[in-house]
């Protein structure tokens, strides 16, 4: 590992953490300020430090503070803040066409994306993809083909899910509070099931799976569900790892009854758990795999990948959308497959679980507010209960988070409950620099009382 990351055109940041003001600095404030003025307060920051420059796992801010990013804008600079390869592929693009409307005139940049999400998803059969903006565009677009090849509207959806902020979407989600108090009315035919949560329902895969079925096969009837749509490790929910084989017996049930299997790895895909897609961990072949976040390593995109028979049941002109599969984004999404694929990036996940792991447990020996460490590769959590009642301590994760972001480290929170914090940072985040990270966190337990 180097000691300098260097971007190109502009003077190398130094991969370290900084601190030299308050934090928030004057500049952050003078901007939260003018801030406050004219952007909509339903837009909320975690950290209301403005961001100036970005490389590898370093967030520079207006006040020349430096920040170790261990939230990866929630997962999305997979490989990295302004990676090289990104930037060179996106400012080529960009000089080159920036934009035609692929349902006007198509370009090759597409249909390379759709070639790669083709070779790297699980499933050994002919696949086709459409690309849209985001995640949540993904989840639409992965029901709107379910229900068009099946002929059927119901929608199945788990416990603790997370799904995005659309009409739609909002009904897949959870927890009303914030994503979709007041917002109604909600789309229909949306089912949500008991998931598998091993710390809290204590129930092996296979009873949470025939509890999950059983309460669709009840509520539902199997009949009438175009899809199920699961994230392999649930992310806002906290990181959920389900207990083993519940998964693929979530699997086998919708392929005995025609329901279309949707992995929402929004964020659980793109090497962020040192496989492509989380799936593979779990021994599943989705039908439709949900891509966004990480994928074109900051630039918007989002795709849909499955079965060539499920999606192409959708009429030609009834998939699109103007900015879909914008050339830059895709240009960036081709040089982040060469990255991952080239330079071992798979192997960097797990380098990060490596070190990451032990050192939580470790901090879990001294904190028992920890009750649990999971996940996998550089997606990896603690839940926070209180060890006499097993009650969330929804009180912590902020107040950990902002004593961190004092110290110069950028860590999130999540959870049903708020009482998760959550580490996905880049896979460039060198062992150096988690080292540093970690003592932070460890004195940021401390100062938040844990
Ligand atoms: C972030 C996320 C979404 C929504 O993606 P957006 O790009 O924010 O619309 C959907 N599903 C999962 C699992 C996510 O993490």
């Amino acid at each position: 590992m180097t000691d300098t990351l260097t971007p190109p055109t502009v003077a190398p940041l130094a991969s370290e953490r900084r601190v030299v003001t308050a934090i928030p600095g004057p500049r952050s404030i003078a901007l939260q300020e003018r801030r406050r003025q004219v952007v909509s307060d339903g837009v909320s920051s975690a950290l209301p430090v403005f961001i100036e420059r970005a490389h590898g796992a370093i967030l520079v801010d207006v006040d020349g503070n430096q920040f170790i990013d261990l939230g990866a804008g929630i997962g999305v600079t997979t490989i990295g803040h302004t990676d090289d390869a990104v930037v060179a592929a996106a400012g080529a693009q960009l000089a080159d066409v920036t934009h035609t409307l692929f349902t006007i005139t198509p370009y090759e940049e597409y249909v390379r994306v759709a070639e790669l999400l083709a070779e790297h998803t699980p499933g050994d059969f002919a696949k086709k993809t459409v690309l849209v903006n985001s995640g949540a565009e993904a989840v639409e677009n992965g029901v709107k083909i379910a229900r068009k090849y099946t002929g059927r509207a119901g929608v199945a959806v788990l416990e603790h899910a997370y799904h995005g902020r659309t009409n739609l979407t909002m009904a897949m989600n959870f927890k009303a509070m914030p994503y979709a108090l007041g917002f109604g009315p909600f789309a229909g035919d949306v089912y949500r099931a008991p998931n598998s949560y091993p710390l809290h329902d204590g129930l092996t895969g296979e009873a949470a799976a025939k509890r999950t079925i059983d309460y669709l096969e009840k509520t539902v009837g199997a009949s009438d569900l175009a899809c199920l749509v699961v994230e392999p490790i649930q992310g806002e929910g906290g990181f959920i790892v389900p207990a083993d084989g519940y998964l693929p017996a979530l699997q086998e049930w919708c392929t005995a009854n025609g329901i279309v299997f949707i992995a929402d790895e929004i964020q659980s895909g793109m090497a962020r758990t040192g496989a492509y897609f989380a799936s593979e961990h779990f021994g599943l072949v989705p039908d439709l795999v949900l891509s966004a976040k990480g994928i074109a390593g900051g630039l918007p995109l989002a795709g849909v990948t499955g079965r060539a028979e499920i999606m192409d049941a959708a009429q030609p002109g009834g998939l699109g959308g103007t900015f879909g599969g914008n050339p830059v984004a895709c240009a960036a999404a081709v040089a982040v497959f060469e990255r991952i694929e080239s330079d071992g990036l798979l192997a960097e996940a797990a380098r990060i679980e490596a070190r990451l792991r032990p050192a939580l447990e470790g901090l879990r020996k001294r904190f028992p507010v920890i009750a649990e460490v999971r996940g996998i590769g550089a997606m990896i959590a603690v839940e926070l209960l209180d060890p006499a009642t097993h009650e969330p301590r929804a009180d912590l994760p902020a107040r950990i988070a902002a004593e961190a972001a004092q110290r110069g480290v950028l860590v999130l929170t999540a959870g049903t409950y708020g009482n998760v914090l959550r580490f996905l940072p880049s896979l460039a985040l060198d062992d150096a620099l988690l080292d540093d990270a970690l003592e932070v966190l460890t004195e940021s337990f401390a100062a938040a009382g844990a």
